[in-house]
């Protein structure tokens, strides 16, 4: 009952498409997991699934507790526990840095307005980009945006978050501060689920690494695994991506 995460078999299909082939896996409380793989190896389709964008075909996830597979989940109890960010931060332009961060909170918790805009303070703070609170995004780089993407999500307290490919539209020089965000959260406790093509990531941060690759858990095991790959599918992929 420790796992905080937990996928037994999980089967995803788009159609005739099996995406997501028996996926099983546990994420323990604090565990920072990075999943690395090709396009199209189901990454993203594996953490819609746990956040319930996806709906699975078969298997069981169960999230903090909560029954995700279950179709009469409340979706908003589930989401308070889980924060995700995306590649593309969809900050609204016409709303401040602390408005973006607040309107969840205060339409989904009924967070009053002095407490939530606190929450935003808190949260900006942690991602470093306390003196943004009333700019608006277009004033801002995209990897600052990002980092506000990251305080919104953490202005719900979630208890897992999830990042997919969070840096991939980002120039390099603008990876480096969000991604060092990312290990400051790491080094808190946080549970974190982050799919990723940085390797240097993969293998100083997190706990463990899981390489899928056909809609399955192909290889998995500590950062160091990056460097002795037992199978030649992660060994290809590795190379390729060198
Ligand atoms: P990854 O994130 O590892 O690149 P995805 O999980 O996005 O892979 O996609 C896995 C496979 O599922 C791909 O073949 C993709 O085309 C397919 N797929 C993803 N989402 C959908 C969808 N909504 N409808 C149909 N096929 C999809
Ligand atoms: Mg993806």
């Amino acid at each position: 009952m420790s796992a905080v995460v937990s996928l037994r078999d999980v089967h995803k299909r788009f159609g005739q498409v099996e995406v997501l082939r028996g996926v099983t896996l546990d994420i323990a409380a604090g565990e920072v997991v990075a999943v690395i793989g090709r396009s199209g190896s189901g990454k993203s389709t594996a953490l819609r699934c746990i956040n319930r964008l996806e709906v699975i075909q078969s298997g069981t996830i169960e999230v903090c507790g909560h029954a995700v597979h279950d179709p009469a989940l409340d979706l908003r109890v589930l989401r308070q526990d889980v924060g995700m960010v995306f590649q593309s931060y969809n900050l609204f332009p016409h709303l401040t840095v602390a408005e973006n961060i607040t309107l969840a909170p205060r339409r989904v918790k009924r967070t009053p307005r002095a407490e939530a805009r606190s929450l935003a303070e808190e949260a900006l703070a942690r991602v470093g980009l306390s003196d943004k609170i009333d700019a608006y995004p277009e004033q801002l780089s995209g990897g600052q945006q990002q980092r506000v993407a990251i305080a919104r999500s953490l202005a719900m307290h979630p208890k897992v978050m999830l990042f997919d490919e969070v840096t991939s539209a980002l120039d390099p020089h603008l990876t480096g501060e969000v991604l060092k965000v990312m290990e400051g959260l790491a080094r808190g406790g946080m549970t974190m689920i982050v799919v990723t093509h940085e390797m240097g990531f993969a293998r100083r941060v997190a706990d463990r690494v899981i390489f899928m690759h056909t809609g399955l858990v192909w290889e998995t095991g500590p950062g160091q695994m990056l460097a002795a790959p037992q199978t030649p599918e992660l060994k290809d992929f590795l190379a390729a991506d060198l």
